[in-house]
This record gives C-alpha cells, sequence and structure tokens, in this order.
C-alpha cells in the first residue's frame, strides 16, 4: 500500500488514493460542521496587505469539506468569496485564446475521444508546414494572439521534431499587423529531454488533462497505447519542470469518474507542484465530456449538471487563488456567462476542434471530419469580445508575462503585491485596443473604446497611466503594435 506524502515524485503517493478516500469520508462527516465551514470561508477570504491582497487558499480536504456542503447559504458564500478573489488577482480581465489542432494521428485507445486508434472512420490529416502557415493567417486574421496547440500521441507520425518544426513556423508567421505571441503546448506526456526541447523551443504553458486522477479507472478509460501508463501521465509535470518549465496547466476530463474524487485529486496534485518546485500550476482547466464521432458522453456514468459544475469552478477559484482558470468552446454561452462569476480568468473563442479547421472557412462553415469534439459555443471570435465587453469583462491579448520572464513564482508575487493595475490591466488595455484596431467589427470597436476610456482611470500610478494613453493613442494612429509593461 502506498503512503500520502506530498512531497513524493510517485504518483500513488503524491496522488493517493487512500487520501482521498478519507477525505471524501471527512467531507461527509463534516458537511454541516457550521462552525467549521465558517472557519474554512474565513481563511480562504483575500485579505488586504499593502497595496495589494494575498489569500491562504484551502486544502484539499477544506475545500472537499465545502464541495460536499449543501447549504445554499454556504453556496452563495462561497461564489461571492470566488467572485472577489477572481476580482481581487485577475481584475475584469479575461485573456482570450484558440486551440490550433496540428494532427489526429493517435496510437492511444482513449474510451473517450474520436482520435482512439480503433476509431477507422475518422480521416486522420498532419497539418504540413504550409497548413500550419495558412491556420496562423486565418487565426491572426481573427485576431488571436495566443494559441494553444493540440495533437494526437504517435511517436512516428507526429515526433518531438514535428511539434517543434510547427512551433517554429507559428512564432515566424507575421502577417499584417499580427504575430502568434504566445503558444501553449498540450501534447502526451514526455520525456525531460522533450520538455526541455519544448522550453528552447519558446512555449508559454504546458497543459496536460490528467482525464482522471481514479487510477483503476484511468487504467480502464485508456485500454491501449502509451497513455496507459497512470504513473508515467501523473508525475509527467514533474518531468515538465525538471526540464524548466515552470508554467504547467492540470485538468481533469469532467464525466469520467466521480466529481468529488476528481476535485480532491486536483488539488492535491496542485499541492504536490507547491510542495515540491515550488510553484503550483498556472492554470486549471475545467473540461468536460462532449459528444463526439464514435463517442456518446452517455456511456460514462458521472456526468455532472451545470449548477455542481459552476460550484466545482468556485470551489478550485477559492482553493488555489493565484491559479489561471481556462473554461473553453466546449461549453455553451449560458454555462460560459454562469463560470465568468465563478473565477475563470481565461477563455477561447472562435475555436475550431478539427486538424485544418480554420483557413479557408468563413465564421458559420465548420468542418466535422476530423473534429474532436462538438463545439457548444459557435460564436466568432469578435462576437464573443463584444459579449465579454458587455458583461463588464477586458477580453485581453496580452502575452507579456512570460515574454519578461515572469513565470512561475516571480508571476504569483506580482499577483501578490498588487501591481496587476499597473501592469497587467493597461497591457489588456493596450492589447485589446489592437484587436480593435485591426480586427474588429464597427459595433465591437465602439463598445471596446468606450470600455478602455473607462479602464484607463482605474490605473494608479499616474506615469503608468500616461503611458497607457500614449501606446494606445499610438496604435490607433499608426501600425505600431505589441506596446507592453
Ligand atoms: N493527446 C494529448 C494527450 O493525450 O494528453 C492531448 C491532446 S487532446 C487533443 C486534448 C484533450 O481533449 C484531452 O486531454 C481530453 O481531455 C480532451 N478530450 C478528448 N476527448 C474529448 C471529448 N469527447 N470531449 C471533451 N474533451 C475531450
Amino acid at each position: 500500500m502506498y503512503k500520502y506524502d506530498p512531497k513524493s515524485l510517485k504518483a500513488e503517493e503524491f496522488i493517493n488514493h487512500e487520501e482521498i478516500l478519507e477525505t471524501l469520508k471527512y467531507a461527509d462527516e463534516h458537511k454541516n460542521d457550521m462552525e467549521l465551514i465558517n472557519s474554512i470561508l474565513e481563511k480562504a477570504r483575500p485579505v488586504k496587505q499593502g497595496n495589494g491582497c494575498v489569500c491562504a487558499g484551502l486544502s484539499h480536504r477544506e475545500a472537499s469539506v465545502l464541495l460536499a456542503c449543501e447549504d445554499p447559504e454556504v453556496n452563495e458564500r462561497i461564489f461571492k468569496i470566488a467572485e472577489e478573489i477572481k476580482l481581487a488577482f485577475y481584475g475584469n480581465r479575461i485573456v482570450i485564446f484558440a486551440p490550433l489542432y496540428l494532427s489526429n494521428y493517435c496510437v492511444n485507445g482513449c474510451l473517450y475521444c474520436p482520435y482512439h486508434l480503433k476509431n477507422k472512420h475518422i480521416p486522420r490529416k498532419k497539418l504540413t508546414q504550409e497548413e500550419v502557415k495558412a491556420e496562423v493567417i486565418a487565426l491572426q486574421d481573427m485576431g488571436h494572439k495566443r494559441l494553444a496547440i493540440e495533437s494526437g500521441e504517435d511517436p512516428v507520425n507526429n515526433p518531438i521534431e514535428y511539434i517543434l518544426e510547427c512551433i517554429n513556423t507559428i512564432y515566424s508567421i507575421k502577417h499584417k499587423n499580427g504575430a502568434i505571441r504566445r503558444v501553449n503546448v498540450n501534447i502526451a506526456a514526455t520525456t525531460v529531454e522533450n520538455y526541455r526541447k519544448l522550453k528552447e523551443a519558446g512555449i508559454g504553458t504546458y497543459i496536460l488533462f490528467q482525464e482522471t486522477y481514479h487510477k483503476e479507472s484511468y487504467k480502464r478509460l485508456h485500454p491501449t497505447g502509451p497513455k496507459h501508463d497512470y504513473a508515467y501521465h501523473t508525475e509527467a509535470m514533474d518531468r515538465a519542470m525538471e526540464g524548466g518549465i515552470d508554467d504547467v496547466g492540470l485538468g481533469v476530463l469532467f464525466g469520467l469518474e466521480m466529481y468529488r474524487y476528481e476535485f480532491a485529486g486536483l488539488l492535491m496534485h496542485a499541492e504536490h507542484l507547491e510542495a515540491v518546485h515550488g510553484v503550483g500550476p498556472h492554470t486549471i482547466s475545467v473540461p468536460r465530456v462532449k459528444p463526439a464521432d464514435d463517442i456518446d458522453p452517455d456511456e460514462f456514468d458521472n456526468g455532472i449538471a451545470d449548477e455542481m459544475f459552476e460550484k466545482i469552478a468556485a470551489c478550485i477559484r477559492i482553493a488555489v487563488p493565484y491559479t489561471g482558470m481556462i473554461i473553453s468552446t466546449r461549453e455553451n454561452e449560458e454555462v460560459r456567462s454562469k463560470m465568468l462569476q465563478c473565477g475563470i480568468s481565461q477563455v477561447s473563442g472562435g475555436s475550431r476542434t478539427s486538424v485544418g479547421g480554420y483557413a479557408g472557412y468563413s465564421d458559420d462553415e465548420r468542418p466535422h471530419d476530423t473534429e474532436q469534439f462538438d463545439v457548444s459555443d459557435q460564436r466568432s471570435l469578435d462576437e464573443v469580445i463584444e459579449w465579454l465587453m458587455e458583461k463588464g469583462h477586458i477580453p485581453s491579448f496580452c502575452t507579456a508575462c512570460y515574454r519578461e520572464g515572469r513565470t512561475g513564482d516571480r508571476f504569483m508575487s506580482l499577483c501578490k503585491t498588487g501591481q496587476i493595475l499597473n501592469c497587467c490591466h493597461p497591457n489588456a488595455l493596450m492589447t485589446l485596443a489592437e484587436y480593435l484596431e485591426d480586427y474588429a467589427s464597427p459595433k465591437t470597436k465602439e463598445t471596446g473604446y468606450a470600455l478602455i476610456d473607462k479602464e484607463l482611470e482605474k490605473i494608479t500610478n499616474p506615469k503608468v497611466k500616461e503611458i497607457a494613453k500614449h501606446n494606445i493613442a499610438d496604435i490607433r494612429n499608426s501600425n505600431r503594435r505589441d506596446f507592453r509593461f
């Protein structure tokens, strides 16, 4: 039997099955213990410190008690604190990105994914460098600056050299005023050496979803292929960090296993990264299983209702206050609207989940042949930007932090010292101005500049405010781009 140890580098010790079962038991026993719940909520609240704010976060046990509690008044307080934390550390900014599918060749047997090896009727496709270029131009023409590249696992068709070549191509394309300034990477678990190569290629975040933390279910859901190895997959983030990548993104594919188990596992993973590497996950994604070719989500019995999904997001927000949270277009507009109030800080927009889904297609045309899953939010990027602004959020195309070396714990300390209003906030406004000037519809442009004028006034440092105003005027009146603090 394995013993729970957050500092261990062994998957079964830092994601310890017995500890999760104990946690769930503890949560059930204490879900009506109001004294404990009040003390947990008190601990979770952001506290003013100097110019900024600090937050204690919650342990997986404490957060699991909140998740188990069914009291409506407690739930309301959880959502309120989640929103307070989001505003304290991320302001009203929402970072924008799009996925770029490179290849759907895959040697794994994941039961929930249409790219599984046994799916013989899905066409297999891998982008050539010319096709990567066309996709990137199409994405730049929409206004994107940040991508998440996606690929199946196939050492012959998609070796690391192919991924590196694609990253190189993506960064090299400067079309009109466009540029992709941050490439995040979502590829299968790999070696320290390969992570080092990805780091050298200048990637932003390395993203890898755990899918499920439940080892037995994991093995059943991944019956064949290299991904079958639970420990190798679960220990991937430690290898990524050893390879020099200090922004890593976690996630669970909700619907596969019991959500309470996944929730505790996810937080234990975050605690493990903090304990071993001194820095928690940069982001956490919350995907839910979607219908796809050869996949019926109802075959998995653990689907969660929207209300619980929102509560999970809010509880993650307060447990790991400095971690960005991502919601993709797997969810529709209504769910995404609600999730924005639960602490989400990053959304995708105008996404295509097929290989070669952008170039040559209009906003309302979408190829389905190689699609990974059904996209529920099918609005164009312009519609998503307009929607966010109407709801009082600032869509941000900023990629400054990692380009200025503010990754890992350096990013976290920016959060904690309250410098965000003099750094991330003006960066968001300047990159939004770029979007409005180069890509937006007239209506979005009008809404956007009104928002920028209002939001500029929130910058507390007069010098920073003056520079930001000056740069935005430059963006409007010239082709000068890429200003950043
Ligand atoms: N191949 C890489 C790996 O094995 O981690 C990652 C790329 S895969 C394209 C990205 C993610 O899509 C997977 O980690 C999985 O969580 C998610 N996914 C797969 N099938 C899905 C489905 N039917 N609905 C929603 N998400 C799905």
